[in-house]
């Protein structure tokens, strides 16, 4: 018999088990794969964004599904509580651009031995390669766990299975399966921090693939032509659409203007000069050409753009290139300058759930408590991680609220 039993030994399982265990208390984690964090591991590209400094506002900020309900967790763990968790067990961590923090090694394995460690000395017992199948409740309180061929009783059951993105890592939504067994309801999952995909002809016949572009405003636009979202950010073009952090970012209201328009086809917008207005632009544009009078406006264009963005953009709006830029007609500048504007073009979704970096949507907030991560419907049943309907942008902000509530409902377990 067990005080506590974790389901799945990830990011918020880890901390889950760890906090769980504190004052003897005897606890079980129980993990699919042969070991420990796989997610954990492939994290911030093997580097472990594993926090983010910023005030809490710019946080639940930087988390748009249901951020807010961290204000709960957080007034037991915070993302300062992390950074203390693991700096005193000897991994220094540093701050990066926008408040990320990364282990000062660069190796995310130095932050999965902080947790190891932890478990080890609180004795935290771990059966590997064991899949939980199903959870057992009895007069509305869980009692225990079955696997393939197991029962394990304990007095209280965390569910830290993660969303459903990344399968090969182990998070396959089997805690979805889970929580409606135990009556919760889960919300819509749909992939966030994705790809986006078109098929506009530039994008299937490659002319812009490999094109990176530096600090544009990526919007996606709403049924009336106004952007729902923009993200003010890098972003790339490839074979299949478009990525990069902008990209990413707005992913996922991609997905939810499909639905609100009931189109396959939506539009989105590129501003490839975020800092200027039109009319500061045109005068650039006009200075460059008084300066060079007798130039292409091809060359006028490169000394002002990369290559093939002023090809594809002459092209696409059917201007002669190689007329003399002194002769460009009003009208044609014009062009130009709504262009590089506001270049409109159409997507047709995102890259699917599993390729996403995190999934939205999940185990439905409302019926469970903020302060302790517990179950309202069951008694003793706690949810901490993405397998919950959280989801936030890059930065750190999906580790951070896995940690957070996996303390939470560790903690509040441990006190049961
Ligand atoms: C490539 C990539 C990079 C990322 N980088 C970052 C980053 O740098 N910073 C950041 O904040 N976020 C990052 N994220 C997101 C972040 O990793 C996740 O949000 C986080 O891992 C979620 O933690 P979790 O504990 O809920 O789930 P997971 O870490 O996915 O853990 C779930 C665990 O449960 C186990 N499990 C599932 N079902 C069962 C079952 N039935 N029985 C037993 N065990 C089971 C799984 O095997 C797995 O070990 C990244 C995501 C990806 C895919």
């Amino acid at each position: 018999m067990y005080d506590t039993i974790i389901i799945g030994g990830g990011v918020s399982g880890l901390m889950a088990a760890y906090a769980a265990s504190q004052n003897n208390k005897r606890v079980l984690i129980i993990e699919k794969n042969k070991n420990l964090g796989r997610k954990l591991l492939i994290s911030g590209g093997g580097r472990c964004n594993v926090t983010n400094r910023l005030p809490y506002t710019e946080i639940i900020k930087h988390i748009p599904g249901n951020g807010k309900f961290l204000y709960g967790p957080f007034s037991t763990f915070d993302n300062e509580s992390i950074i203390d968790f693991v700096e005193s067990r000897g991994v220094s961590l540093k701050e990066e651009d926008h408040g990320r923090m990364f282990p000062v090694s660069n190796q995310s394995k130095d932050v999965l031995n902080v947790f190891l460690n932890a478990l080890a000395e609180n004795k935290v017992d771990i059966k590997y390669h064991t899949a939980v199948t199903e959870l057992m409740i009895q007069d509305g309180r869980v009692t225990g766990v079955k696997t393939k061929d197991e029962t394990f009783a304990a007095g209280n059951i965390i569910i830290t299975t993660g969303g459903r993105s990344v399968p090969h890592t182990g998070s396959t939504g089997d805690g979805h399966t889970f929580a409606e067994s135990a009556g919760h309801t889960i919300t819509e999952l749909f992939p966030t921090e994705v790809p986006v995909t078109s098929d506009e002809s530039f994008i299937k016949d490659s002319t812009l693939k490999g094109l990176s572009l530096k600090n544009v405003g990526l919007s996606v636009l709403k049924k009336n032509g106004k952007p729902r979202i923009t993200h003010q950010m890098d972003m790339l073009f490839t074979h299949f659409g478009i990525s990069g952090p902008a990209a990413l970012r707005c992913s996922q209201f991609v997905y939810k203007e499909q639905k609100n328009q009931k189109k396959t086809h939506i539009d989105m917008m590129i501003d490839f000069y975020p800092d200027d207005s039109k009319g500061s632009l045109s005068e650039t544009f006009d200075k460059t050409v008084k300066e060079h009078p007798n130039r292409a406006l091809r060359n006028i264009l490169k000394s002002m753009m990369q290559d093939r963005l002023a090809e594809f953009m002459l092209e696409y709006l059917n201007i002669d290139g190689d007329a003399n830029s002194h002769h460009i007609k009003n009208e044609d500048k014009e062009k130009i300058i709504q262009f590089l504007k506001g270049f409109v073009f159409t997507v047709n979704g995102t890259q699917s759930i599993e390729k996403a970096f995190v999934t939205g949507g999940g185990v439905n907030l409302k019926e469970i408590s903020p302060q302790t991560m517990e179950s309202r419907l069951v008694k003793s049943l706690y949810f901490a991680g993405e397998v919950l309907d959280i989801h936030g942008y890059t930065g750190g902000y999906n580790i951070t609220s896995a940690l957070v509530t996996g303390y939470t409902a560790g903690n509040s377990a441990c006190r049961e």
